[in-house]
């Protein structure tokens, strides 16, 4: 994958400035004086390129203003970071549903603040849970989200119902697709579960800019090719 050599947002290749202007990162948001950059201008700051994980996740989903859960989880993926399968995949689920909402509704603080949330409930939640609890971490991610979107608690009514109903939606959809697990799929089948729940129990749509077309199959022994949804041509 040119990921590996090439700009990590769009698999371009680098370009070396002959001036020292200053770019904005990617990741973070913040400018810095540097020398290379992709041919689209994406840039990414040292601090960045060497995040862990979640970090990675938090910082980008906090930073972007995309409003597509799609494209900010696979702009994500493409990361090398992010491990083709991993429970880093349980955060990056509701991080990129609550990016993409806040940032629909403009709502910076709330946004910040839910994220934060949902990766130290993401945190709980351990790699293996498809196979070891019959609950994949992708499916628990999209409960995070609507139990953040909703405020709810073990105690609340409406919003309780809300969020378990979201999970039981994901997990049904993720359990019809077939195992054995693989993060990309599930991560995909959980976010797009998620925005086919707001369009019918919240009368919200998400945009969502262009089918999904899984980048990763190379890199899965166990991709299902042609019966995934997200195989690609
Ligand atoms: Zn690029
Ligand atoms: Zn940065």
């Amino acid at each position: 994958m040119s990921y590996k050599t090439g700009c990590l947002i769009c698999g371009l290749e680098l370009n070396y400035l002959a001036t020292d202007g200053k770019l904005r990162c990617e990741y973070c948001g913040k400018s810095f004086v540097a020398d290379a950059c992709c041919i689209n201008n994406h840039y990414i700051c040292d601090r960045c390129h060497s995040l862990a994980p979640n970090d990675l996740i938090e910082q980008y989903c906090r930073t972007t203003k995309l409003k597509d859960p799609n494209r900010i989880a696979s702009t994500l993926m493409k990361n090398p970071q992010l491990k083709m399968h991993g429970p880093e995949h349980h955060f990056l689920v509701p991080a990129a549903l609550l990016a993409a909402w806040y940032n629909k509704h403009n709502n910076p603080l709330m946004k910040d603040a839910a994220i934060i949330t949902a990766r130290r409930r993401a945190e709980d939640i351990k790699g293996g849970v498809c196979g070891s609890l019959g609950a994949c971490g992708a499916a628990l991610g999209t409960g995070i989200f609507i139990s953040l979107i909703t405020g709810a608690t073990p105690y609340s009514k409406e919003e309780w119902r809300l969020a378990n109903l979201m999970t039981s939606e994901s997990l049904k959809i993720i359990a019809e697709n077939g195992g054995p697990r693989c993060c990309k799929r599930d991560t995909f089948l959980a976010i797009n579960a998620a925005i086919s729940y707001l369009k019918s129990h919240f009368a919200n749509e998400l945009s969502i800019e262009k089918r999904i077309i899984c980048e990763f199959a190379i890199l899965n022994p166990e991709c299902l090719g042609e019966e995934c949804p997200y195989y690609g041509h």
